[in-house]
């Protein structure tokens, strides 16, 4: 995950209320939502006996079973436990920096659902909210633009592994929610602040269909990698395994033989030495892509990765700093860059894939100037104005968080071609206008 030490903090001690605000545009006041800091997790030693017990039982395991057990185990999981957000926590996001990060991605929304021909339904579905930063500005900017989309039946759709997070993002974005049973699909439900329906699931592949707009900001960093490396015998794969002469330390082994996972994940053209592959990556953009290739819709990727460029880029980031990937797991983020070569490979045909490009380019063609410039013009107060301006720098400033993060897209074919008249050969005319162009992937002429 991103950090930063020298964050801005726009919290409600020190940000005053705007109002009123040019065309609806108001500074939000966040942070209200916080939980365990990274100083009361020092330790998690149920994790590493969890772990070593198994590779004691069964043997080596692979770096996604490792990954999978830190984070999400539904006992003691990283992500399952821990607020990790924000100053006090472990890492910080473009969310959670600048409420005009949320407001552009909102107005991207609004804009594929325009271009697609405003269908009726549209569920805005986010992947891995964390504490629904993102989803809330997002939801604000929906609201400002009631007559936009007036007459279509908005429903808000988050699929979220943590009972923690979820917790956080229903007191956020609900005011009223109920929770459901440990086994049921939708294991929360409630109504937004703006009175929408809002429904929270473990799996999106449990998200009902229909035209939906899905985002994911920095959760396909998140999610279980495979290791590799590419030796005189072929590709081998990565494993964690128990120190010989520390029983309580873990350390990297490579596998001697190929396993299932060398075998079938590497594509047959692949030139690096060493890989990292997300196969459950893979799967969630497989289901997006069908879903928006039948039903209509686009989908936003953000994350830091590369475009099947990079090699070893497993990392834990812990109160800010790097932190050893094998020590004290359960205690710090475990995260691996976004390899979008291998997610437009699983994508498929039967979307078009955007990007990916660079963050600074995506918010600049959103018009993050324009925004910037119309808060500025109601905020008196010197701090504040200070805040939102550092903000935006960190957001776009190649050397901050400009150029590490990118932006990918899914849309459907139909959403990028001409519709044609009936008819033959040269005897075919162009019906109506020519597609929109894609917002923040083309300049927008605001
Ligand atoms: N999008 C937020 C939070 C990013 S942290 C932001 O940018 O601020 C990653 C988020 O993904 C957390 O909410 C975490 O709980 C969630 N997450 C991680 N793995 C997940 C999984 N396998 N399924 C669903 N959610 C997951």
């Amino acid at each position: 995950m991103w950090t930063f030490l020298k964050i801005i903090r726009l919290n409600r001690a020190t940000v005053r209320s705007l109002n009123p605000l040019p065309r609806g545009w108001t500074v939000v006041l966040r942070r209200s939502c916080s939980s365990a800091s990274s100083e009361s997790r020092v330790t998690n030693p149920s994790i590493l006996r969890h772990l070593t017990s198994k590779i004691t039982a069964t043997g080596a395991i692979t770096v996604a079973e490792y990954m999978r057990e830190v984070l999400t185990n539904p006992v003691s999981g990283y992500y399952v436990k821990n607020d990790m957000l924000g100053a006090d926590g472990d890492f910080i996001t473009s969310p959670e920096i600048s409420q005009i990060f949320g407001e552009l991605v909102g107005i991207w929304c609004v804009s594929e659902w325009v271009a697609s021909g405003k269908p009726k339904v549209l569920q805005l579905v986010e992947l891995g909210p964390g504490r629904g930063s993102l989803i809330g500005d997002i939801l604000r900017v929906f609201h400002q633009l009631q007559s936009v989309l007036h007459g279509a039946e908005v429903s808000v759709h988050l699929v979220e592994v943590s009972p923690k997070l979820s917790q956080l993002q229903a007191q956020c974005l609900a005011g009223e929610y109920t929770c459901g049973g440990e086994d049921e699909l939708v294991y929360r439900t409630g109504t937004t602040h703006t009175g929408l329906p809002i429904y929270w699931y473990r799996s999106v592949k449990d998200v009902p269909r229909g035209f939906s707009i899905f985002l994911a900001h920095e959760f396909f960093d998140a999610l279980p990698i495979h290791k590799f490396q590419r030796t005189e015998k072929g590709w081998r794969e990565v494993m964690v395994d128990i120190h010989p002469e520390e029983p309580d330390k873990l350390r990297f082994v490579l596998f001697p033989t190929p396993t299932l996972a060398s075998t079938t994940l590497i594509h047959e053209d692949e030139k690096r030495q060493h890989l990292e592959i997300s196969p459950e990556g893979g799967v969630i953009v497989q289901k997006l892509a069908s879903q928006i290739a039948e039903d209509g819709g686009a989908a936003l990727i953000a994350d830091y990765g590369h475009d099947g460029t990079k090699m070893d880029t497993f990392r834990g980031f812990r109160g800010h700093k790097l932190h050893d990937v094998l020590e004290a797991p359960g205690t710090a983020d475990l995260t691996a860059d976004v390899d979008f070569s291998y997610l437009r490979r699983m994508a498929g045909d039967a979307v078009v894939c955007m990007g990916p490009i660079t963050q600074r380019a995506f918010l600049k063609n959103m018009g993050i100037d324009a925004r910037l410039q119309v808060l500025l013009r109601s905020c008196h107060d010197a701090t504040t104005r200070a805040q939102l301006i550092h903000g935006c720098d960190m957001l776009t400033s190649p050397e901050k968080m400009g150029s590490r993060f990118q932006f990918f897209s899914l849309l459907a074919p139909s959403r990028l071609t001409q519709p044609w008249e009936e008819g033959e050969g040269l005897g075919r005319r162009r019906r109506g206008p020519a597609p929109l162009p894609v917002a923040g992937f083309s300049e927008l002429g605001l």
